[in-house]
């Protein structure tokens, strides 16, 4: 399977992103997901030291960063995959992503899709949207899911070869494994 490479660079930041800012049960543990200004901060953690800053220096990232999130698991929880493609389009049409070849000190010439609103939430929209889309384009509409876990609201996207995934972390694999474990003894 050919995907491009900078899609499954993405694809862990699109997890943590929806997963900071939407869920308040997270690996059994309840969580208040950060808003506004925490919630940039939160990111930004996640992400390079130039975008981090690019990120931090914009008042509004943490509120663009909030409806992003929120419309990303929209998109990624989408029960029919005509829905799944219409929120994916949808948002990469919001957020004006544009395909450009750039290179990035020590890397060849890879492709970015980076919305085109100006700010650095704004890019990450359209990079974010674009890799769904070939995320689904490369491997299906099935991809996407919510964490099976007890006490788990994460979501996964699944770039395994099988596509097996139900859990949004190693943690909760194991969680659900004891889980199972526990109920199989009791009956
Ligand atoms: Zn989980």
């Amino acid at each position: 399977m050919e995907i491009a490479c900078n899609v499954t660079r993405q694809v862990p930041l699109i997890a943590e992103l929806v997963n900071l800012a939407t869920t308040h049960w997270r690996g059994g543990v309840s969580v208040q997901p950060p808003a506004g200004e925490d919630l940039a901060t939160a990111f930004a953690a996640h992400l390079g030291d130039r975008t981090g800053a690019a990120l931090r220096a914009d008042p509004d990232a943490g509120r663009h960063l909030g409806e992003l999130a929120t419309r990303l698991r929209q998109a990624l929880l989408a029960e029919r995959p005509q829905d799944q493609a219409a929120r994916i389009n949808a948002m990469i049409r919001r957020y004006g992503a544009q395909p450009y070849l750039t290179e990035d000190v020590g890397q060849p010439f890879h492709l970015h899709f980076h919305g085109s609103g100006g700010t650095q939430a704004e890019a990450m929209g359209g990079e974010f949207a674009t890799a769904l889309a070939l995320v689904v384009d490369g491997y299906g509409p099935d991809r996407f899911g919510e964490c099976e876990a007890h006490h788990c609201e994460a979501v996964y996207i699944d770039l395994t070869r099988n596509g097996s995934r139900r859990y949004c972390s190693a943690a909760c694999t194991a969680r659900a494994k004891t889980a199972a474990y526990r109920s199989r003894r009791h009956t």
